[in-house]
């Protein structure tokens, strides 16, 4: 049996080796505490479990849901854009229901790019930009994201034969793995250009409501006239630790929102209904309480981080947003060299920045979303292992 050609232009899964390791130190009764992936430890919030519970005991929601959010839902995120951000949206032409963010962007890549087009793509960034791009067949142009450009794509450096057959470009900010975050001048910037060069600008704002210092991201919407030419992802998950739900909304420009339902009601059968109303209230039950409470403890893992960093010589500056905390290697080791280490001396298990782009060598990825007691037992083994390097 041979599989699709195509198979074989997914990168390998830099995780593997790294997997292999852990499996061994665990066989062998290692206590391994993964810092690796970014998923919420904490549950979702009890009344979007009630309202869930509730929903699935009505026999109407067993059936196929509408395949395009329902009307509610979709009422419900044009409702939330508006108060969140004062951006306004047509709940029919510019909200569709997504089965989380990564069904979404994954999609999108497909009814936009294909052989001959270009998809810009941050370099590091979420894998699924990447490796969409390449399934469709398009090209991906790797924009490089660096400490010197504080992570910010340099669009000037875009070269003019990519602009002419670039069909997208994608933005994460707040942004996984960096978290570095960005300000409304930076998506002015990003919409000009688009506009200019007829891109469609894909916003990925997975992490919007996660902010420190007082810091609150702002959307790529909320440049003026920026539907014209952007699309972007608002996900349940991150937010409100919904990401074994699946529940996520694509907004903003109407073609792009209408051609990602298209092509996606070909596909799958949108989000169950019932998650759909635990998602309604989650957006309408006073949330920014629950965020609050959810960001002063990530500060506190936060804090915890980036003190023994810098006590191990390896000070970054704390990030105002995301659960991540983005730092390059100790003694210019790569980063699989460096995280095969850590999970060999210290059964921590951290994030090889190369898993994110070739512009990731050289940088570690540590995720605060594992209890703040075990975050501080990580800190205190990597810091005893560092000594031994
Ligand atoms: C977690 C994450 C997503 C995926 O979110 P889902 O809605 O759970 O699919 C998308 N983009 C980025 C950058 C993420 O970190």
């Amino acid at each position: 049996m041979k599989l699709a050609a195509r198979m074989e232009q997914l990168p390998p899964y830099l995780f593997l080796e790294l997997d292999r390791i852990i499996e061994q130190k665990r066989a062998q009764g290692r206590d391994v505490i993964n810092l690796g992936i970014g998923d919420p430890d904490q549950p979702t919030p009890e009344h979007i479990i009630q309202a869930l519970q509730l929903a699935a005991t009505r026999p109407d929601n067993h059936r196929y849901p509408n395949y395009l959010g329902s009307p509610q839902y979709r009422r419900t995120i044009a409702q939330w854009y508006q108060q969140r951000f004062g951006v306004d949206l047509d709940d029919v032409e510019e909200t569709v229901g997504l089965i989380g963010s990564k069904e979404g962007i994954a999609h999108l890549t497909w009814a936009m790019a294909g052989p001959g087009d270009v998809v810009i793509v941050p370099d590091p960034s979420y894998p699924v930009y990447f490796t969409q791009a390449v399934l469709a067949g398009a090209e991906v142009y790797p924009v490089p994201l660096t400490p010197a450009n504080h992570f910010l794509p340099d669009l000037a450096t875009i070269p003019r034969d990519v602009r002419q057959r670039a069909k997208m470009m994608w933005v994460n900010y707040p942004n996984n793995p960096t978290g570095a975050v960005a300000d409304l001048d930076f998506f002015q910037r990003a919409v000009d250009f688009c506009r200019q060069e007829d891109i469609l600008l894909c916003s990925d704002l997975a992490y919007a409501e996660i902010g420190y210092d007082g810091f609150r991201a702002p959307s790529a919407l909320q440049v003026e006239g920026a539907k014209d030419v952007t699309i972007e992802f608002y996900s349940l998950s991150k937010p409100f630790n919904m990401t074994g739900w699946r529940v996520a909304a694509a907004v903003g420009n109407p073609l792009a929102v209408k051609a990602l339902g298209t092509l996606k009601s070909n596909l799958d059968s949108g989000v169950f209904t019932a998650v759909q109303e635990a998602g309604i209230t989650a957006l309408t039950s006073n949330p920014q309480d629950f965020f609050a409470q959810q960001n002063r403890l990530y500060q506190e893992r936060r804090d915890i981080v980036i003190e023994a960093l810098a006590a191990m010589g390896l000070a970054v500056p704390p990030p105002l947003s995301t659960f991540y905390i983005w730092f390059p290697t100790p003694a210019h080791m790569s980063s699989s060299e460096a995280s095969r280490l850590f999970v060999e001396k210290a059964d921590v298990v951290l994030a090889p920045g190369s898993s994110y782009g070739a512009a990731g060598e050289g940088w570690l990825r540590i995720s605060l979303t594992c209890p703040t007691d075990r975050l501080r037992t990580a800190m205190e083994r990597m810091k005893a292992a560092y000594s031994q390097f």
